[in-house]
């Protein structure tokens, strides 16, 4: 048992860090999280924006065809979904892409992946043809890429530190004892906790590298904050990582390996880091209400009468302020 080790662990070598203990919990081969294979979806721990309404999807869709057509039509691209969970997003994209087949012929699709047992539910909901890599890195390099990544970040690991106004910081760590359990080190009331998040930084300058190089846009779409970043490395201050077991908010310490480990994105670290590339961050229900869900959601249901409610209430859950319309961002980058 995975919460059996990691006490060993701790009581031999001492304290992990926040970022060792998610690193175990979420990829761990045998017990972690994502080697569980029922983690998205209405029967797994919680529910993204495609599998709420194939609606989101198609207007990711539409914005990248849009684009498309806005570049004069380019004769190859490399579409390049990151993190693709049970491939729902994708099956959505691929739909509405047939529908634009001077596109969807010049299309070559990538998806980046780690865990093998959704990266064969992705084999089983898109088929074959479609590509996979373990790391954005690796894809080929080529003139024009459009890259999507949805809830992908949240699900990547933080670093924590612990920060006093003396300027000193070191980094956050958890402990375990017989009587208090697994229990974070404690810290002053004048001390607060600061998060970075090394791994998405790495694949952000690496999505950075590949839209300075060539053409193309990169949406990412994330619950998260937009906080102001200034010239001299304004930090968001605060604990966001968080843990969900079906669908319910557990404590981070509570259902090892079984709930899932998320934290907030930091979207204004993102744009300091992707400047000067061109960029626009918005809510998810203003991109989604200006790109034409509602459009698109009625006319589904006028056709189908057995989904319509389920497809207004789809619609409304990702664009309300107060579900998923407000806390989820989108950052649009242009080449
Ligand atoms: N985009 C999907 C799933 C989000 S869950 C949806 O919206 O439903 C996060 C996804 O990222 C999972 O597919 C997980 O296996 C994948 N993932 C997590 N860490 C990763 C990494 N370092 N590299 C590639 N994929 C990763």
């Amino acid at each position: 048992m995975i919460e059996h080790r990691l006490k060993k662990h701790i009581e031999t070598y001492g304290g992990i860090t926040v970022r060792e203990y998610q690193d175990v919990l979420l990829f761990d081969p045998t017990d972690g999280y994502y080697a569980n294979s029922k983690v998205i979806g209405k029967s797994g721990d919680f529910i993204t924006s495609p599998e709420i309404s194939q609606a989101f999807g198609e207007v990711v869709a539409l914005y990248f065809v849009n684009q498309w057509y806005q570049m004069d039509c380019p004769p190859e691209v490399l579409l390049i979904e990151l993190g693709p969970g049970r491939g729902t997003l994708m099956l959505d994209m691929i739909r509405t892409f047939k529908q634009f087949p001077d596109f969807w012929n010049v299309v070559c699709v990538y998806l980046v992946e780690v865990c093998p047992s959704l990266m064969q539910q992705q084999i089983d909901c898109l088929g074959n043809d479609i590509k996979h890599v373990s790391s954005l890195a690796i894809v080929p390099e080529a003139d024009v890429q459009f890259i999507v990544a949805n809830e992908f970040f949240d699900a990547l690991p933080v670093e924590q530190f612990v920060c006093s106004n003396a300027n000193e910081t070191r980094e956050r760590v958890i402990h375990y004892s017989e009587k208090d359990g697994f229990y974070f080190e404690p810290h002053t009331d004048e001390e607060y906790i600061i998060e970075k998040s090394a791994s998405s930084m790495i694949i952000i300058d690496e999505i950075k590298r590949r839209l300075s190089n060539g053409a193309g846009m990169a949406l990412i779409i994330d619950y998260g904050d937009t906080h102001e970043t200034t010239p001299d490395n304004f930090q968001r201050v605060g604990d966001t990582l968080q843990a969900v077991y079906q669908h319910q908010r557990v404590s981070v310490f509570d259902c090892m390996g079984k709930a899932d480990l998320s934290h907030h994105v930091d979207f204004g670290t993102f744009q300091k880091a992707l400047a000067p590339l061109r960029m626009e961050c918005m809510t998810q229900g203003t991109f989604l209400i200006q790109n034409g869900i509602n459009e698109r959601t009625d006319y589904l249901a006028k056709r189908d009468n057995r989904i319509a409610a389920a497809l207004r209430t789809g619609a409304a859950r990702l664009t309300a302020p107060s579900a998923m319309g407000s806390l989820f961002k989108i950052l649009i980058v242009n080449s």
